[in-house]
Formats: C-alpha cells, sequence, structure tokens
C-alpha cells in the first residue's frame, strides 16, 4: 500500500473487540471461490484462471463438490464443539460472503446447493446478509434473479473503475456499461443492497479522471461504495506462497507488470483522491464506516463489520481464512491439494492441508492492541479509556496531538480524515 492511501466501519459500526480473547461459535461464513475467467496481473486473491475457469476442461463442478464436503467437515466440528445450530451455545449465522475470485462463474444452482447446505448444517438467521462478488462482464456476471432466489441478498460489484482505458490497463476484460448493466440486472432482481468495488492510484491516473469514476458509479445509485488504493505487494517475498501458505506465486509476467505500474503511482495524488472521495460521498448521503468503505444508511456490510468487531466466523476454500475468537486458520491456497483431500479417490474426504496460530500467542496486551487497532478502523472508534487500562495512552494521545484522532462523544476517539489517510502511523505506535 503506499504509505499516503488509506491503510485500512454510521450507527450500525462495531465497538472494539473486547471478546477477541475468547472462543466462540460463528456469527458469518466466508466461501472462497477461486476462479476469473483471466488473471488481473495486480491480483494477490487465490484465483485460478484460464482452462480452469472455463471450456470444457473446467474444475467449477469439481470445486462445488468439494466447498461442499468440505462444509459438511467443518459443521461436523462445529457440531462437536458447540452443539447443533439454534441450541444453547450456538446461534444461526448472521451473514455468508461468497468471495473470490469470481463467485458469480458459480452456476446459480450450485449457489443454490451450498445455500441450503448452509441453512441445514450452520443454520441461517430470517435476515441473514448473503453477500456474492460479481464481476461485471455479461460472461461474468450469472444469473443474478437466481441468485436471489437461492438466497443472495448482497451483491458486490468489481467494478474497479469507469474509463474503458483505464480498464484495460488494468487487465480487465469489462467495460463501464458492464458495470451499469450488473448493477441494473441486480436491482432488477431484487437484490436489495448493491456494492461496487472501485481502485485509485492505478498506473496513468489522474484527478479529473477519479472524479469521472466516481460521478459515474453515484450516477448509478449504489447502496455501497468500498474504495481501494492499488496494492501492489509481493507475496513470494513475504513468504506466504509455500505448499501451506494462503497465497500463490506471482508470474513473471505480473511482477513486471506491478514493478512498471509502481512507477506511475503517486502518494500525494492518492491522498487527495481519498479527500476528495470523501467529500464526494458525503454529499452523496454516504458516510464511511471503515477505512475503506462507505454506505447509504442501512447499507453497511454486516459481514465485515464482523471481522473489525472481532466476531468469530468459518471459513472453506482455498485460501480462506477462519477465526474462532482465539485461533486464526487458513487453508492452504493450492486448488490441487485442496481437490485432493476433498475428493480423493479413495478413502473418505478429508479436511484440506493449511495451518492455523494463536494470534501474539495469547498475550493478553497484543490481543487488546489488536482490538483497538480494527475498532480504530471504523467510524465507531474506540473507548478512551482503552489507553490508560491496555498501556496505549502515548500513542493515543500522540495521535490526538498530530490530530489523527479526535472525540467522538464522551468516551471515544475515532480517527480523522487525515487520520484515516495515515493510520498506519499510529497503528505501528500502538504496537
Ligand atoms: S477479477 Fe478480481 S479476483 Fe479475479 S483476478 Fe481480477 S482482481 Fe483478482
Amino acid at each position: 500500500v503506499t504509505s499516503a492511501a488509506p491503510e485500512g466501519a454510521v450507527g450500525e459500526a462495531p465497538r472494539e473487540a473486547t471478546h477477541l480473547r475468547v472462543e466462540r461459535p460463528p456469527a458469518g461464513l466466508y466461501l472462497h471461490v477461486p476462479f476469473c475467467v483471466s488473471h488481473c496481473p495486480y491480483c494477490d486473491f487465490v484465483v485460478v484462471a484460464g482452462r480452469e475457469a472455463r471450456g470444457p476442461g473446467n474444475r467449477i463442478a469439481a470445486f462445488a463438490a468439494a466447498l461442499e464436503q468440505e462444509l459438511a467437515l467443518r459443521a461436523d466440528l462445529l457440531d462437536e464443539r458447540w452443539g447443533r445450530p439454534s441450541g444453547p451455545e450456538r446461534q444461526p449465522l448472521d451473514t455468508v460472503y461468497l468471495g473470490g475470485g469470481t463467485p458469480s462463474l458459480l452456476p446459480a444452482v450450485a449457489v443454490a446447493r451450498l445455500l441450503d447446505v448452509v441453512r441445514e448444517r450452520f443454520g441461517l438467521s430470517p435476515d441473514a446478509e448473503v453477500t456474492l462478488e460479481a464481476n461485471p462482464g455479461p460472461d461474468e456476471r450469472g444469473d443474478l434473479a437466481a441468485a436471489r432466489a437461492a438466497g443472495v441478498t448482497r451483491l458486490s460489484i468489481g467494478a474497479q473503475r469507469m474509463d474503458a482505458v483505464q480498464l484495460r490497463a488494468l487487465g480487465r476484460r469489462h467495460s463501464p456499461n458492464d458495470v451499469a448493466a450488473t448493477a441494473l440486472a441486480a436491482r432488477d432482481a431484487g437484490i436489495e443492497s448493491v456494492s461496487l468495488d472501485l481502485l485509485y492510484d492505478v498506473p496513468g491516473d489522474s484527478i479529473a479522471s477519479w472524479q469521472r469514476t466516481l460521478d459515474e458509479a453515484l450516477a448509478l445509485e449504489p447502496d455501497h461504495l468500498s474504495l481501494y488504493a492499488l496494492t501492489l505487494d509481493d507475496p513470494d517475498a513475504e513468504g506466504i506462497t509455500g505448499a501451506e501458505g494462503d497465497h500463490l506465486p506471482v508470474s513473471g509476467g505480473a511482477r513486471r507488470w506491478r514493478e512498471r505500474a509502481r512507477r506511475g503511482q503517486d502518494d500525494d495524488r492518492a491522498a487527495e483522491m481519498y479527500r476528495l472521495a470523501d467529500a464526494r460521498l458525503a454529499a452523496a448521503g454516504f458516510s464511511w464506516y471503515e477505512i475503506s468503505n462507505w454506505a447509504r444508511p442501512g447499507h453497511a456490510s454486516r459481514h465485515n463489520l464482523g471481522y473489525w468487531s472481532g466476531l468469530a466466523w468459518e471459513a472453506a476454500g482455498p485460501g480462506a481464512h477462519a477465526f474462532d475468537g482465539r485461533t486464526r486458520r487458513w487453508n492452504a491456497a493450492r486448488l490441487d491439494r485442496y481437490l485432493a483431500a476433498l475428493s480423493p479417490v479413495d478413502g473418505p474426504p478429508r479436511l484440506p492441508p493449511g495451518s492455523r496460530e494463536t494470534f501474539a500467542g495469547d498475550d493478553p496486551r497484543a490481543r487488546a492492541v489488536e482490538g483497538a487497532i480494527l475498532a480504530l478502523r471504523t467510524r465507531a472508534g474506540l473507548a478512551s479509556s482503552a489507553g490508560g487500562r491496555d498501556g496505549m495512552g502515548d500513542a493515543l494521545a500522540w495521535g490526538v496531538s498530530q490530530g489523527l484522532l479526535e472525540p467522538n462523544g464522551p468516551d471515544r476517539l475515532v480517527l480523522t480524515l487525515s487520520g484515516r489517510l495515515l493510520s498506519n502511523e499510529l497503528f505501528v505506535r500502538l504496537l
């Protein structure tokens, strides 16, 4: 992330994660669907593209069967630990999030089948938020009416920019018209909440171009916007692409693309784009509720708020991360190994490879800092008293003195606009 870009949830935002230390049953479920028609050169998500995703040899059906199998195995473990859903210790799930990759490439019948398994084995509250990520291309967005009928309530559309030239430069297949058609199709399908993802600080960017993208995106009347500065990390250098890693190696072509793209980024311009967007969205009736997220009233993502407020969530699919209130667990990223474990040629299915860690070795102060950082990402902010209680007082006072934090009511501290842009400066001091 560029240093000027925000590093990073009105009313619906959470309080800080005081319960990070306690194991608990999941409130949400993340399902990772790794297929994309093509692989964007900047993308670090766990993605398989090309022949694996389309054509006669595609592995989508095999994957959907394996994912269903993993859900069954995960549900067995939850049953053993917490009893059946709706028992005294376990509530039905409040949110499900199908992310990717391009989950809208799943046939609607597969989405319906997976959500049936979720209802049966995990429980799903009657007003659950069920998000589907979709790419806007006509051959990628899927059957949104069928998705709605299956239970999808929220569509997150990977728009990125509303400019055909920039979309091509980013390696995207869709056009701005495809974004508009997908938003319209979601409304026609009766999907209650429509979100657009947009990218800024892209190669060759300009303030005027970003302003046009914002205006054209707002003209589509979305309920929610996620704005991300283009990040050009190197998962190989971070050592997370090994056999148990939750990322896949970066191709030589993508690495060269990123090196060129980095030269076209500008911290100051990125900061200006963030400020411009925050003002433009506020004028259009959106409130920021997390550093990178804005929503109309009632449309903040409950699933993502759960992450920032320290709720527990279950996860399935290659590279997916789960958290039980105390321990993070993840599946390894490689699809072959995932399918081999869950759909073996002989023997019963077994859980896919992966790993786990208990955050900071169960150190209470480290957990308090983690909770504070998550809370400070959100508009609800952090209880001022947390500073004295957990030894973060000097860092919080520094944040106030530098104009990065301000009071929000009698006992809360919240990031200012500058604080949202420079949150890492504060967060490293909290650590
Ligand atoms: S469409 Fe999205 S998930 Fe797929 S490769 Fe591009 S950025 Fe990654």
